[in-house]
């Protein structure tokens, strides 16, 4: 298939390939000063005290949960831990608690318009077992942050921010600061389709002294040293201090994440740009039939994706119409508790989110969408809907 707009594009030229091949050129490809510079940009431009590259954003929410002890209660044999969580998002977070050995509880989301957690419902599964609440910032839009920090601080449960459709987004509301500084821990990722890319990549940020150490320690085996700071003649051995795994990004991609980084700002406004014409185009047909997700607030994002919420009975034909006219579109997303590993069944608590996932479309948005094509793409769902 060959489209006239695909979902999502990559913005990438020869800047980072001459950063690649600066790296190749250099003789150093594992971690080493490419990713501590990418690292210290990324917490630079967050205001975050720690930020560690990671192999990718799965990881980042696994070690995030490992530092963090979620999995304690599993390995002390006891019941397992609860970890709050929508089930309107990527299955990453959901499966990490499995990993970690606690318990996935989903909560729903605000409202068809604003698909993040609610935290009316976050107040109401809070029990003794809840060990964390993942907030994710569906499309980069912030979630209810001031609220649910509100709920989780009185109730002692940390914060985790999946902020991975959100980097360098800034919440005016609460001085500016940006999304991933309000939990204990803010997990980002650059795969390919994310608003910047190093291919396969990700990022733990934090506040916490003692968390990033066993972050760090933990991304590489607990060893207490670098093959780089071995190399630089800074260490001669290591030690192992703690169980880990080996979930570090190399410096091929660091030297690629650190021009992405150079550029997000204007990638995250070209994004706006596009999801502003959208919200103008479905606004402009009067039809409440279709409803742009996020439209009355759609410059506070980073605009990861472009949704937009066509009749739940009329979604697999509209989809079929923009396909046959070039157009690829995706669901963001299938909700996780009706996916077979997750028991696969409908529940009364979750109807906004199982409503959503029924009408939902994510249309083609990326910073390089040439600028008439948001009209055009909305026209198109227009006319499919008839
Ligand atoms: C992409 C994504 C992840 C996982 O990141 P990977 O780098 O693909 O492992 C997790 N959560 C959300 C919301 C994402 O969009």
């Amino acid at each position: 298939m060959k489209w006239t707009y695909t979902l999502s594009e990559p913005t990438l030229d020869d800047d980072e390939a001459q950063a690649a091949a600066d790296c190749i050129r250099s003789g150093w490809l594992s971690m080493g000063p490419r990713t501590q510079a990418f690292e210290e940009r990324f917490a630079e431009m967050h205001g975050a005290k720690h930020a560690f590259a990671v192999a990718n954003g799965t990881a980042a929410l696994h070690l995030a949960y490992l530092a963090m002890g979620l999995g304690d209660d599993d390995r002390a044999g006891d019941a397992p831990g609860e970890i709050i969580q929508p089930s309107m998002s990527f299955v990453a977070a959901a499966n990490m608690t499995i990993a970690v050995g606690a318990k996935p509880v989903f909560a729903d989301i605000v409202s068809l318009a604003e698909p993040t957690i609610d935290p009316a419902h976050v107040a109401k599964l809070i029990t003794g077992r809840t060990r964390a609440v993942v907030v994710m910032h569906y499309g980069g839009y912030p979630a209810r942050i001031a609220e649910l920090m509100d709920i989780c601080a009185a109730r002692g449960v940390p914060i985790i921010e999946d902020a991975c459709h959100g980097p360098a987004q800034a919440v005016p509301s609460l001085g500016g600061r940006k999304l991933g500084t309000f939990g204990a821990v803010g997990c980002f990722s650059f795969f390919a389709n994310k608003n910047m890319t190093c291919g396969e990549g990700g990022m733990v940020i934090t506040d916490d002294d003692a968390l990033a150490a066993r972050l760090k320690a933990q991304r590489s085996h607990g060893m207490t040293t670098l093959s780089w700071e071995r190399h630089k003649g800074r260490a001669a051995t290591y030690d192992v201090t703690a169980h880990g795994f080996n979930y570090r990004i190399d410096d091929l991609r660091s030297a690629v994440g650190l021009v992405q980084l150079g550029k997000l700002e204007a990638a995250n406004a070209a994004r706006r740009r596009h999801a502003e014409a959208y919200a103008a185009a479905f606004a402009a047909y009067k039809d409440e039939r279709l409803q742009y997700v996020f439209a009355d607030h759609v410059k506070a994002g980073t605009a990861h994706v472009g949704a937009v919420l066509v009749p739940a009975a009329q979604r697999g034909a509209v989809r079929q119409a923009l396909a046959d006219q070039g157009i690829q579109t995706s669901l963001h997303y299938p909700p996780i508790h009706l996916f077979t590993a997750f028991g696969g069944r409908s529940h009364p608590d979750l109807d906004r989110t199982e409503a959503f996932a029924g009408r939902v479309i994510t249309l083609p948005l990326y910073p390089g969408l040439p600028d008439d094509a948001p009209r055009e793409i909305a026209e198109a769902v227009w006319k499919a809907v008839g």
